[in-house]
């Protein structure tokens, strides 16, 4: 039996090369060694754009394609979305229930997601119940499939112990082990910094999106900000001063490109120009099959929600079956 990895993703829209080497590259490997369930959140998109929600349902079909396109494949992973799977917010409501007031108001993640909002629509934006549960749904999301693991990145550990801690203290007090305590499962993804040298963000408008086209792709980094002190061609130049080429460079170039890269523009024997056209060049032939893919995926809608509908199947059997057993568990009517 392989062991169960969940992860999920709000579905914020068509998704960057961030959400790409952050993430989606780190599920397609996991995907090989463990039963993995890969979700949608449209619950959690909801917990701070309950009124934003006119593109919602495309922007969660955006996010499935990309994956699909990235490498997530519906035959060994369930892939759906989080409110199509009922039986997760009925666990909520349970781990609600035994889950102390103060432990979600110091939860990190909380924590995180106020301030971010905060940060967004000013310091009077209001906090929903919706909101300060967020943790707490988290906790279902994932115990709902008693997953061993979640991959997280460093920064991200600290949001999975409240789960633990739910899971430990529902365990004790019902007297019984049927929940799991999931570990983080720390991935070494590369992190990439947007054409602006800034954390890469849709909002931020410095970002290269999967489904850019090569032109789109080539274009943008273009207007990606390099060395300012080379005026001239053959200026010297310092690859550490450059805020994103060279970093994309050391990501997506061979350990022999990167040295030759970083030997060039010291000696300013390569343009700027050149040098962005090259690594444009060889982000393009990278993502060139997953374009094809999600293009096939654009023009093959039904077969996108065909995957969904059968992974929320899968999703709803497994979930259906430990909600059974936690209401045994907890002596509800049934
Ligand atoms: S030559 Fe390349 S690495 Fe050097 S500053 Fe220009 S874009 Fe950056």
């Amino acid at each position: 039996m392989k062991e169960i990895i969940l992860s999920g993703m709000r579905p914020t829209g068509k998704l960057h090369l961030g959400h790409y080497l952050g993430v989606i590259q780190n599920w397609v490997r996991l995907q090989e060694d463990y039963n993995c369930f890969f979700f949608a959140a449209d619950w959690h998109a909801l917990t701070t754009k309950y009124d934003k929600t006119e593109t919602l349902r495309q922007d969660t079909l955006e996010v499935v394609i990309d994956w699909l396109a990235c490498g997530i494949n519906p035959e060994i992973s369930a892939v759906y979305v989080q409110s199509g799977v009922p039986e997760i917010a009925e666990l909520n409501t349970y781990l609600s229930m035994v889950t102390p007031q103060n432990w979600v108001e110091r939860d990190p993640t909380l924590k995180d997601m106020v301030k971010m909002l905060h940060s967004k629509e000013g310091a009077n934006s209001h906090v929903s119940y919706g909101l300060m549960g967020y943790p707490v749904l988290m906790s279902a999301d994932i115990m709902m499939f008693n997953a061993h693991a979640v991959p997280v990145g460093i920064d991200q550990v600290a949001h999975i112990e409240i789960t633990r801690d739910i899971a430990g203290r529902f365990n004790n007090i019902y007297k019984t082990d049927f929940f799991v305590e999931p570990k983080p499962l720390l991935n070494n993804c590369s992190l990439i910094c947007g054409l602006d040298g800034n954390k890469m963000g849709k909002s931020y408008g410095n970002d290269i999106k999967i489904s850019d086209t090569a032109g789109e792709t080539s274009k943008k980094i273009m207007s990606a900000i390099t060395d300012p002190a080379r005026i001239r061609r053959d200026d010297p130049g310092n690859p550490e001063h450059c805020a994103a080429v060279f970093k994309y460079w050391k990501i997506f170039g061979t350990p022999e490109q990167v040295e030759n890269t970083e030997y060039e523009c010291k000696k300013g024997l390569r343009g700027c120009t050149d040098c962005k056209k090259q690594l444009g060049d060889i982000i393009n032939e990278k993502f060139a099959p997953i374009r094809e893919r999600r293009s096939y995926y654009e023009k093959n809608v039904h077969e996108v929600t065909e995957i969904i509908r059968d992974g929320t199947v899968r999703a709803r059997a497994e979930a259906r079956k430990n909600l059974e057993r936690v209401k045994d568990i907890i002596g509800i009517y049934r």
